[in-house]
């Protein structure tokens, strides 16, 4: 018996060793990784230079408090403000963290400003923003939210798509707009770019903020850095998590100057955002990631993946329904349950995970090669056939 909480349907199987896009068992099975820890690990397992960054760092210090100058962190918060639209950085250990942060920040800017009533995040019904109290009462998911009452208020809810009720929905409590750029967890919904640049004209009229949640798409998932880059558009706030640290524990939020100026010293902290362990991954992280050509990669392997998978759909109607997604970032939607697929993906030694809506997440490492996402396309397929 498990002495581990029963809040997964977990697979029995682990794992002994990784290396780049495989995973090893104790018997020696190998498995084609196309998980990678929820799209975390985005330099594949164990990745060399990302060893040695860290196994440097932990030579020198590990953890000093925020109250101390970090330079590590100062280091990587001057390269994500290069980089993005973001004047300044703060450090968090998760998705869920740097979510919540991103509605922090949001109602105190308004706050501020001595508008104290507007505090209300406008969000998307069903999309994920992490399990936090605040954050499942945002996400507005019957199934995360229920037995957690008394309910987190400042919350409203539009469905994916629909227009009209989101130009509803703000009202003068309204503060800011918060959505995934690409939703995740919700079935790799990907809003179209005209949307976002509709969504960032909308709050400028709205004079109301406008947060991306980035944790999943962003870091070069989307084969961009950021995914709302491809739109042309400027958020106001972006927290950001998954991929930042390569697997080390690392949440962020960006914003502007406009946003930083409702902040000020005792607003807010964290004890272990921020730590030098953490940001020498972080800084590894990006060191690969901001190398000439990487995510012209990530997106060149995205397409052929996608453009393969959707050769795969046109063959298999009645299994593969719709194939969705940007960069390495693709969800393969399937014509019923997609848990007996996952399975016999398995059986053949490829992982992947679900999303809802029969969606079956492939999230290879941003480091896979085209042999490999070859590999993985003959294992679906074979599965199709078997169907
Ligand atoms: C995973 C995820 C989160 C939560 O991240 P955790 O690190 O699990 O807390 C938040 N938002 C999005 C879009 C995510 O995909």
């Amino acid at each position: 018996m498990s002495a581990i909480l029963n809040t997964y349907n977990r697979k029995k199987i682990s794992f002994k060793k990784g290396k780049g896009s495989f995973l090893y068992t104790n018997n020696g099975k190998k498995y084609l990784d196309f998980v990678q820890g929820i799209a975390v690990n985005c330099l594949g397992h164990s990745n060399s230079y990302l060893n040695k960054a860290i196994e440097k760092q932990l030579k020198r210090v590990w953890h000093v408090s925020n109250v101390f100058t970090i330079p590590e962190q100062e280091k990587l918060a001057k390269r994500l403000k290069q980089k993005t639209f973001a004047d300044y950085i703060f450090f968090q250990n998760s998705g869920a963290e740097a979510t919540e942060a991103a509605i922090k920040f949001a109602r105190r800017y308004f706050y501020s400003k001595g508008q104290f009533k507007k505090n209300r995040i406008l969000c998307i019904k069903n999309s994920f923003h992490g399990r936090t109290l605040a954050t499942i009462f945002a996400s507005g998911s019957k199934k995360m939210t229920e037995g957690f009452s008394p309910k987190v208020d400042g919350f409203d809810h539009f469905e994916f798509g629909d227009h009209k009720k989101l130009e509803k929905s703000i009202t003068k409590r309204t503060a800011a707009i918060m959505v995934e750029t690409i939703m995740g967890e919700g079935g790799i919904k990907v809003i179209p770019d005209f949307c976002l640049v509709g969504l960032r004209k909308l709050c400028n009229k709205k004079k109301i903020l406008l947060i991306l949640d980035e944790v999943q798409c962003g870091v070069g998932r989307s084969g961009k850095f950021m995914a709302y880059e491809y739109a042309k558009i400027k958020p106001d706030i972006v927290p950001i998590a998954k991929g930042i640290g390569g697997g080390f524990p690392i949440g962020a939020v960006l914003v502007n100057k406009k946003v930083a100026s409702g902040m000020k010293p005792g607003t807010h902290g964290s004890t272990f955002g921020g730590n030098p362990l953490a940001m020498s991954a972080g800084n590894a992280v990006l060191d690969i990631m901001f190398k000439k050509g990487f995510l012209n990669n990530v997106r060149k392997n995205g397409n052929f993946f996608i453009k393969e998978l959707k050769l795969l759909q046109r063959n298999f109607p009645k299994i593969i329904k719709e194939v969705r997604g940007k960069g390495l970032l693709i969800g393969l939607v399937l014509q019923t349950n997609q848990t007996d697929f996952i399975n016999e993906l398995m059986k053949n030694n490829l992982l992947t995970v679900r999303a809802t809506e029969d969606v079956v997440r492939l999230l290879p490492p941003l480091t896979v090669t085209k042999k490999e996402i070859k590999l993985a396309l003959k294992i679906i397929e074979k599965v199709c056939k078997k169907k």
